[in-house]
Order: structure tokens, then C-alpha cells, then sequence
């Protein structure tokens, strides 16, 4: 009886004596946004079709996709290079197509990236007749090696939350007419099951398929997943396959800790891994919660200042491991000037964004040339004002881009979608806005 109540005293004792300590709880999310699971959509062979409808399809939902081209069949190298500069993976599916890429591992990587420049270079690959090379030479060049699979049959070939059991052997659902028609089924489960599931996808019914002509699937298939992942977006994190892998790679070997001797109303993490270089760099941004009661709040790392939310006690950011020390700042704790007139519901910090090359280039600043602003309006619309003429791209919070247009009028709609952070890059201007 005693020793229960001593150890029960000591319990309570620990916890207070930490009660600091646990007001600094950080944690990782399993998916990007903290969402429920992921989804990945590949495309094989390079088709025409890719470049002219998946692209634009994608875009319309601000999903990216990846392409796995195959060298020797004379890809449209310009077409899939605009892709890569706009988010989408461009990855291998062997140079020649044969019914077996041995050999090809290593070179089929060095031509596609003689074409094509993406931030990470190309680090996956799919295999030809879905039959599996040199896995050790494909594991020394990629990230992801891709097979692929008939059918769904019942969840056997999705993954759960820390990938397939070897990275060489990725399993894809196969869409179409020697396929599945059934996307949405697989992706729902799982989605709830907290997993990632990938698809794979040829040509397109009645589109111009150049030489992926087998197992054609219905566009509307797959905008009807796209169209499901969007209205599920707190729950559906849809991202290119290399994306995916290396966010759980990161994950699964980063760990968060506090770190002593900061500021007053401030707390400082370390986000870190080891994980070595080899294949690219291991930088793909983590979704981070901290809990803690402050209702506003700056959060930097190093120097780049990082998009926040508070919401139900917590404070979430993505932050990119190996990167500086993390620093969560009480914003209401020290007096702050007025936020502008010309963004009334942007109450958060203009950020720099670190997931893609091209929103590494944007340098915040003030909006100060021509009165142009960016706002959320009362509906929810990310609005510009004075923007005519400019080149108006939005990036939402993992720095993909989910519009762009060019300015009209003085004052005009561009976009909205799913609650969050976003970019709004005008000319050469950009502004954090939330919608809220
Ligand atoms: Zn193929």
C-alpha cells in the first residue's frame, strides 16, 4: 500500500519537476500536415498525353506527379522539363525498355539528368515489364525502385506508415484497362489505415499515348482521385514518389529536441539526422507540432523565417532537418508594429520556402512597389490588388505551386483551397497569406 502511494508521489513529482520540459513536447508528423496518409500517382513511358493532360489535370488541383521517362523512346525533353520546374517529379524507366533495365541503372539516371534539372536530380526508378534489375545497383543510385502490381487485392499491396518492406521492391497499383478502374477505393483505405499507397498509369483513353499504348486509362479516373484527395486534403497528402520516400526516410531517422538557453518567451529545437548524402540531400521539409498555449507566435530557422499556425494548443511548422536551430517565439509576449492596411486577415510572418528550387529564390519583401497586396478576402479568396500585367504565381505550404496567372484589373481572385499557409508570389514580390 505504501509503496504504491510513494511511487504514485514520485510520479507526480517527476511530472512537475518536468512540467517545462513537457511544455516544449515537439513531435513529428507521419505525413506532411500532419494528415492521415499519402498517395502517390506515377506515370510510365513518357507519353505525349503526360505533357498535355496528366500535367494540366495535376495543376488544376495543385498535385504533383511523377513521370518515369524511358531515354531512347525521344521523351518531349522541353515538355517534362517545365513539369520539373514546376513541381513534378521526372524519374527513370530505363533507357531502352527492355524486358529486363539491368545495366541501365546508372546511365538511364545520368541521361535523364542530362535533359532535365530538379532539385533533388532523378532518384527514382520504375522498372520495365515491372521486372526488377540489379537491386543493389539500383539501391546505390535510387532512392525508390518501383514495381508494380495487377490489381488491388484487398490492401496487399499498399504500405504502411514507414514504406514497403525494401525500398527496392516499391509496389504500385496498376490503373486501366489491364488494370484497376477502382482508385479512390484503394486510396480511402489507405488513407484511413494511416499508409501510402502508390498507382500506376500509362497512356490515357483516347489521347495522344505515343508509344504507351498498353493498359490506357479513363482521364476522369484519375481526376475523380484528385478531385477526392482535394476534398479530403486534412487528411489525403498527395506528393510525388521520391517526395514521399524521402519524407519517411527523414522521419523515421530525425529526431526533435529542445535545446537549452534561449531568450525569454522563446523555445529552441534541434531537428536533426544523419543520414548520409549519397543518393541526394536528405532535406525534404518535416511537418513539426509543438504544444504550448501561446496563441501567436514567430517561428524562424536560422535565418529563414518559417510559415506557422497555432490551432488547438499546438504550434505547427515544417521545418527542414540539419538545418539551424529552430526558434518558436512568443509573439504576443513583446509589443508589435500594425500589421498593413493592405492585408488585414495576414496576421503570420512573410516565409521563406525551402521545398523547391523555385521557391527557394523568393526573398520576401515589403509589397511596397505600386501598392500591390495580397490578402485572404471574408470568403476566403486569396486576393491581389495592383498586380496588372505581373506574373502572379501561389505556392501553398509545401512549396508547390497551385496557380499562377497573370495580373488583371486592381484588384482580382487568384485562388482558394484548402485552409493554410500559402505564397503569393507577384513579380519579384512574395507574401505569406492564410486562409483561415
Ligand atoms: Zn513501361
Amino acid at each position: 500500500m505504501n509503496y504504491k502511494k510513494l511511487s504514485a508521489a514520485a510520479v507526480a513529482a517527476g511530472l512537475f519537476a518536468t512540467g517545462y520540459a513537457f511544455a516544449q513536447d515537439a513531435e513529428i508528423a507521419t505525413w506532411a500536415g500532419f494528415r492521415k496518409g499519402a498517395v502517390s500517382f506515377t506515370f510510365d513511358d513518357g507519353a505525349p498525353s503526360h505533357v498535355s493532360d496528366a500535367a494540366p489535370l495535376f495543376d488544376k488541383y495543385g498535385y504533383k506527379g511523377t513521370f518515369n521517362l524511358v531515354v531512347n523512346w525521344n521523351p518531349d525533353w522541353s515538355g517534362f522539363g517545365n513539369m520539373a520546374k514546376n513541381g513534378h517529379e521526372i524519374a527513370s524507366h530505363s533507357n531502352s525498355h527492355g524486358n529486363n533495365m539491368s545495366g541501365e541503372e546508372a546511365s538511364s539516371k545520368k541521361n535523364i539528368e542530362g535533359h532535365i534539372q530538379q532539385k533533388y536530380g532523378i532518384i527514382t526508378v520504375a522498372y520495365p515489364n515491372c521486372n526488377v534489375p540489379n537491386e543493389s545497383a539500383v539501391l546505390q543510385n535510387y532512392i525508390v525502385g518501383r514495381i508494380c502490381n495487377g490489381s488491388w487485392q484487398g490492401g496487399s499491396d499498399d504500405m504502411g506508415k514507414d514504406g514497403p518492406s525494401n525500398w527496392a521492391k516499391v509496389p504500385a497499383i496498376m490503373t486501366g484497362s489491364q488494370g484497376t478502374n477502382d482508385i479512390q477505393g484503394p486510396l480511402k483505405s489507405t488513407v484511413n489505415k494511416g499508409g501510402w499507397v502508390a498507382f500506376l498509369t500509362h497512356g490515357f483513353s483516347g489521347k495522344n499515348n505515343g508509344s504507351a499504348t498498353y493498359s490506357p486509362t479513363d482521364l476522369s479516373t484519375i481526376e475523380g482521385a484528385l478531385k477526392y484527395a482535394k476534398e479530403n486534403d486534412k487528411d489525403v497528402w498527395v506528393a510525388p514518389m521520391g517526395h514521399v520516400a524521402m519524407y519517411i526516410k527523414e522521419r523515421k531517422a530525425s529526431k526533435i529536441e529542445p535545446q537549452d538557453g534561449g531568450a525569454a518567451g522563446t523555445m529552441s529545437f534541434k531537428l536533426s539526422h544523419s543520414i548520409a548524402d549519397n543518393i541526394s540531400k536528405y532535406d525534404y521539409p518535416l511537418s513539426i507540432r509543438v504544444k504550448s498555449d501561446w496563441s501567436k507566435v514567430e517561428v524562424t530557422q536560422g535565418e529563414a523565417k518559417l510559415e506557422s499556425k497555432v490551432d488547438g494548443g499546438y504550434i505547427y511548422f515544417d521545418a527542414v532537418p540539419n538545418e539551424g536551430t529552430i526558434v518558436v517565439k512568443n509573439a504576443n509576449a513583446a509589443p508589435e508594429s500594425s500589421s498593413s492596411a493592405e492585408a488585414p486577415t495576414s496576421s503570420s510572418s512573410e516565409a521563406a520556402v525551402s521545398s523547391s528550387s523555385e521557391t527557394s529564390a523568393i526573398h520576401p519583401s515589403a509589397f511596397e512597389n505600386r501598392g500591390i497586396a495580397a490578402y485572404v478576402d471574408n470568403n476566403g479568396y486569396i486576393t491581389v490588388q495592383n498586380a496588372q500585367g505581373m506574373k502572379i504565381t501561389v505556392f501553398n505550404s509545401l512549396g508547390n505551386v497551385v496557380r499562377t496567372t497573370k495580373g488583371i484589373g486592381c484588384e482580382q481572385k487568384v485562388y482558394t483551397g484548402a485552409k493554410g499557409m500559402y505564397i503569393v508570389k507577384i513579380g519579384n514580390n512574395a507574401k505569406a497569406v492564410n486562409i483561415k
